[in-house]
């Protein structure tokens, strides 16, 4: 999601104009001496496209050195945003405190936008032509309290967003699509044979096209899946059919396909690379994950003992991952199995209000910062959560994280928002 950050000189309007933005009237705290409202990221959106605006007030208004102040907020400014807003009072005029921020601003390849804030009336909207002489293109004549002028920029900054990613189309409201994967001989036909299934090909949406008639619909918890491959799993007797190579083309192909995996494993039997290689297609091509262990019918109190350590070992990497104990074959805790798969979807899609994600930043980092590096330690200036399915997470940051320290960051988020079931990814957008 783009970012927009505001700048400007305290008591030109900025609180004001971030409520215009965002669209509503209380939440954002106006300029108070003393309180710091460093880099506070609110959600936006205008004509349907939605970016992020970061208000970047956090400097000191009695600060000694207001030219300085203004430089460093705008420095911060620039180093996250996409767009940077430039707020001047269009009653006063330009001010050398504006001009330092000017300079600084220009120096980068940012798109910045002039606004000229509290132009109430046509009078002091021909006053602001006069900022022309910043340098920074034409000015927009806003009145963020009456919201004068505020559709025009919004526009504005739309325009200068980067190029909008190809717009991911809602979810057709069909049934969810399942892949029930494993390697031979686990059981997954078994476990197929539980659920009353449909035997209909699952026409595509491309009109005219009937695609293989591969996936069927099943029955699982009362609830209607799509069950991808369905054929790869019907399609032998007894005997194994295709190599190897082939049978994990396929697997590769069903997850890929699938919006939630059911890895099946084996219980009676050590957890093996072909078992490995299957979860590592899962969490690599971003799959909500539910590993069930069948056989469980087959394991005693001895082979309980080796596999929780098996666990330990072999799982280490996907602790996040819905485990199941179960039997295809006496119907254990077979039930478990939708409630399991709708948990990790919700997982999957779940998102996080950009507010809520870094007040719980804020406080991680405060109380456990990054580590210092060579007299330095890059900081997380915030984050956004940048898409779902599976949800994926942005931190703006001065600096490269140390690979431990995003280790942890990650870590901290599953305990705080859950996630139980889905990988999750976070990228870091160093200062460039
Ligand atoms: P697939 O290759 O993964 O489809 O595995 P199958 O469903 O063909 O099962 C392989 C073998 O394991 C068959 O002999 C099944 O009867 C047996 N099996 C499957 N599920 C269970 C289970 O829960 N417990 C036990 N004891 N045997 C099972």
């Amino acid at each position: 999601q783009p970012v927009v950050a505001v700048v400007g000189r305290p008591n030109v309007g900025k609180s004001t104009l971030v409520n215009r933005i965002i669209g509503r009237r209380q939440a954002v705290v106006e300029d108070i001496p003393g309180v710091t409202r460093d880099r506070v990221p609110y959600d936006a959106q205008w004509n349907g496209r939605a970016f992020t605006v970061v208000d970047t007030g956090g400097w000191e208004p009695d600060a000694k050195d207001r030219a300085a102040a203004i430089a460093a907020q705008a420095e911060t400014a620039v180093l996250t945003a996409d767009v940077v807003l430039f707020v001047v009072d269009a009653m006063v005029g330009s001010t050398d405190v504006d001009e330092a921020a000017v300079k600084m601003l220009r120096r980068s390849a940012k798109p910045v936008i002039l606004v000229a804030n509290k132009a109430d009336n046509t009078a002091v909207e021909m006053e602001a032509t006069s900022l022309w002489s910043l340098g920074l293109g034409e000015p927009f004549p806003v009145s963020a309290l009456h919201g004068r002028g505020s559709g025009d920029l919004l526009d504005s900054i739309l325009a200068a967003l980067p190029e909008a990613p190809t717009i991911v189309e809602d979810r057709p409201r069909g049934p969810r699509r399942v892949a029930l994967v494993g390697r031979p001989n686990v059981g997954k036909s078994s476990l197929l044979n539980r659920f009353s299934g449909e035997e209909r090909a699952v026409v595509d949406s491309v009109a005219g096209t009937t695609v293989d008639p591969v996936d069927s619909l099943v029955d699982i918890g009362g609830q209607t899946w799509q069950l991808v491959d369905t054929a790869g799993l019907r399609k032998r007797v007894g005997k194994a059919s295709g190599t190897e190579y082939y049978a994990s083309l396929r697997t590769a192909g069903a997850i890929e396909a699938a919006e939630v995996a059911v890895v099946l494993l084996d219980s009676s039997e050590p957890i093996s690379e072909q078992d490995q290689r299957i979860l590592s297609m899962v969490t690599e091509a971003g799959r909500a994950l539910v590993i069930a262990f069948n056989k469980w019918d087959l394991v005693d109190a001895d082979r309980r003992y080796y596999l929780d350590k098996e666990i330990d070992r072999e799982l280490r990497r996907i602790p996040w991952a819905i485990r199941l104990n179960l039997s295809a074959m006496t119907g254990r805790a077979v039930d478990k199995l939708a409630p399991a798969l709708n948990k990790a979807l919700a997982s999957w899609e779940q998102r996080v209000p950009t507010a809520q994600l870094n007040q719980w930043l804020t406080a991680l980092v405060q109380a456990t910062p990054h580590p210092v590096r060579g007299g330095r330690a890059p900081r997380i200036l915030f984050a956004t959560q940048a898409g779902v399915a599976p949800p994926r997470f942005v931190l703006f940051t001065t600096g490269p994280l140390d690979a431990g320290y995003q280790r942890f960051v990650e870590r901290k988020l599953r305990e705080e928002f859950g996630y139980e079931g889905s990988p999750i990814e976070i990228s870091v957008r160093p200062r460039k």
